[in-house]
């Protein structure tokens, strides 16, 4: 009896400290993936559940349910106790090192409502950039405006300082590069909808030749000879409303739609030729830079008279025409803006929608696009 127990003891021992262990090693995972489970439940990843257990900081972000900044900076090795308060606070952007730029933006002195205003306008290297300069003056003024950029800050206080325009107007023409000369560092347009924008700061380039090009019908041409083409839907749309502007007793026609770079090549040519540099920097888009080129744009005519600005069919056009989808391009009060001259005949199809929106807020295309569609 006495030697089975001798003999028991040391396996009795090392099976109840086997035994404690097990349990405790039960009782801590099991703990664990109780806790990264309701952490699960309320938006956090198993990443910063990790971090959020061993810094036993659970209690605080219960409070915090589904905040994603948080649950970015328990992800991030750059996660500074010291700023816990402010990554609750700070609203989330999906950027890679969103927790690096916090701290750094931190370090300047802005406050949680303005580094969530900074990180909202700019990319994450953007956000890198900017932090890395001193405190700036005029945060709140510009990037209240959704579409104010962060990377053309420095632009934004060099227009408004030479021109004078309020914020939103400086944001606008900024974003549009329309503080670079015509011509110059123009951007590339790659876009083949019916929002596109093409002008002096937007180049269409040689190759761009829009899809399902078809011809406007004879009897809506202004002038025998004269065939225009444009793009599919623009085509249908003018003859839907050239149609109305019938049935309201007008002639409404169309002098031309669609210009390949070739055709505006000749143009500009032409105009230079005859009236000059001068004229043509003011009146004829340089080849690749007409919106002619889209597929999208009409000179309209009227069948009575030869001037179409003192035709009823123009009257007709400011009023109607964008119910067909059409706009009113180049509008006295948006030369600036625009780059062009007042055109009375000049009118481009966008869809009935955006028409409608750019013709209640009184837009210029240039405006609906810096406003609505080039927003980070
Ligand atoms: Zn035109």
């Amino acid at each position: 009896m006495k030697k089975r127990i001798k003999l028991k003891k040391p396996a009795k021992i090392i099976f109840s400290l086997f035994m404690v262990i097990f349990i405790l090693f039960i009782l801590v995972f099991g703990t664990y993936f109780f806790l990264e489970n309701r952490l699960d439940k309320i938006g956090y990843s198993h990443r910063a559940a990790y971090n959020i257990i061993t810094k036993f900081k659970i209690g605080y972000v219960e409070d915090y349910p589904n905040n994603k900044t948080l649950n970015a900076a328990f992800e991030s090795d750059l996660y500074q106790e010291k700023n816990l308060e402010h990554y609750s606070k700070i609203n989330y952007q999906k950027h890679d090192n969103l927790i690096r730029n916090i701290n750094l933006l931190l370090k300047k002195g802005y406050s949680d409502r303005e580094i969530s205003m900074i990180l909202a306008h700019g990319n994450d290297s953007d956000v890198y950039q900017f932090s890395k300069r001193e405190r700036v003056k005029y945060l709140e003024e510009f990037f209240v405006y959704d579409f104010a950029k962060l990377s053309h800050y420095d632009r934004y206080i060099a227009y408004m300082n030479a021109n004078g325009d309020d914020e939103e107007t400086t944001i606008i023409k900024v974003n549009l590069d329309l503080d670079k000369e015509d011509y110059m560092d123009s951007k590339q347009v790659n876009d083949y909808s019916k929002l596109v924008l093409a002008n002096n700061h937007y180049y269409l380039g040689e190759k761009y030749v829009p899809k399902s090009l078809t011809n406007v019908p004879d009897q809506y041409m202004k002038g025998k000879d004269n065939q225009a083409k444009g793009v599919n839907e623009a085509v249908s749309a003018a003859i839907t409303m050239m149609k109305a502007a019938q049935k309201d007793g007008l002639n409404l026609l169309i002098n031309s739609g669609y210009r390949s770079y070739r055709d505006q090549e000749e143009v500009y040519q032409t105009y230079l030729e005859l009236y000059g540099e001068d004229y043509v920097n003011k009146y004829v888009s340089k080849p690749g830079y007409s919106e002619h080129q889209t597929g999208y744009a009409f000179d309209f005519a009227s069948g009575v008279s030869n001037v179409f600005a003192n035709s009823e069919e123009y009257q007709w056009m400011i009023k109607n025409s964008y119910k067909y989808g059409f706009i009113y391009r180049f509008l006295k009060s948006k030369e600036e803006i625009t780059g062009v001259k007042h055109e009375a005949w000049h009118f481009r199809y966008v869809g009935k929608e955006v028409a409608k929106k750019i013709d209640t807020e009184e837009l210029s295309l240039e405006e609906y696009y810096a406003k609505y569609l080039d927003v980070n």
